[in-house]
């Protein structure tokens, strides 16, 4: 067993979730009225570990959409598909030190990371690009179903198209990257944005999700069914962006204090992948700042204080 002492280790989890639900401020996400209109109470965590130990507490069967913490598994399954090289041609691997939807390109004119938006636009347009949109988007909901292995994947339509309607920065950026030839040849711009605002639709629930970083951690073995889902070096490079870039512009703060990939989106949802043990899933939908979840961040503080599970503790 990866965690011997299960109980235990279930009790502290389970006290620690239960401190956090003190943390009432933030704000819901508004940029579009789906978001906005969700419970901004509920609070919920998952564990999966790479040997199939779960557990989950509070709301944690509740659905709510990826959004961002879909990137890091777009990025996995393009990477898979096309190798490093191909890919890394169109967007970069650093921090890009400003919001996660600004118009900018590092000095390569590349996309800073593919875990902001630029990136993640960029990323959606080598997603099976040789396919038909309807194909494109089978093959990543489908993808997310092996992730999850027998949990919950659906997707949230009005979300989706919600998300298209009030898409100016996401179409301005798109725009400002063609102008810069940063896309593959003969791109459909219009079919790679409503790929990219369906990936962000893609719902699932804090128990499934903990699936799909439990398989991260496991390098991308699903540790449910033992099915392979990606290649360990496209594992391998996923962790390392989410290590850096995973958690908007808190992502340096939390390598250092917290020291552990992780990614979250602007629905509230939030995984932390701790390499060979675990993945843990987290939904909270009120928001810092930045655009963190609250309670998933100080979930995040308090879990490295308790055990020892930052990168560099074993020093
Ligand atoms: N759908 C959002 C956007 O593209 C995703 C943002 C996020 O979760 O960071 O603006």
């Amino acid at each position: 067993m990866i965690i011997p002492d299960w109980e235990r280790f279930a009790g502290d989890m389970g006290e620690i979730f239960e401190d956090v639900r003190r943390f009432n401020d933030g704000e819901l996400a508004t940029y579009i009225p789906q978001l906005s209109r969700v419970p901004p109470d509920s609070w919920a965590m998952s564990v999966c570990t790479i040997d199939g130990q779960r557990k989950s507490w509070g709301d944690s069967l509740k659905p709510f959409c990826l959004q961002s913490v879909s990137k890091p598994f777009t990025y996995a399954l393009v990477h898979d598909d096309i190798g490093p090289e191909a890919l890394h041609a169109h967007v970069g691997q650093e921090p890009s030190g400003r919001l996660f939807n600004d118009i900018s390109l590092d000095h390569n004119k590349k996309p800073h990371n593919p875990l902001i938006n630029a990136g993640a636009i960029v990323v959606a347009s080598l997603l099976k690009n040789h396919s038909s949109l309807a194909d494109r988007f089978d093959f990543m909901i489908h993808a997310c179903r092996k992730f999850v292995g027998s949990g919950y994947i659906g997707f949230n339509n009005s979300v989706f198209l919600s998300e298209r309607e009030t898409a100016d920065r996401n179409y301005a950026l798109s725009y400002y990257m063609r102008e810069h030839n940063v896309f593959p040849k003969d791109l459909n711009l219009q079919d790679t944005l409503d790929l990219y605002f369906q990936i962000c639709s893609i719902e699932t629930n804090c128990d499934s999700l903990a699936v799909m970083a439990a398989t991260l951690a496991n390098g991308g073995v699903n540790p449910m069914n033992g099915e392979r889902i990606v290649n360990n070096r496209a594992c391998r490079d996923t962790l390392s962006l989410m290590y850096s870039c995973g958690m908007y512009d808190w992502s340096g703060q939390f390598a250092f204090h917290v020291g552990l990939p992780a990614k979250s989106g602007v629905s509230g949802d939030m995984i932390i992948v701790i390499p060979n043990v675990m993945g843990i899933a987290l939904y909270s939908p009120r928001l810092d700042k930045l655009g963190n979840t609250v309670r998933g961040v100080k979930f995040a503080e308090q879990l490295v204080q308790k055990y020892n599970f930052h990168n560099y503790d074993s020093l």
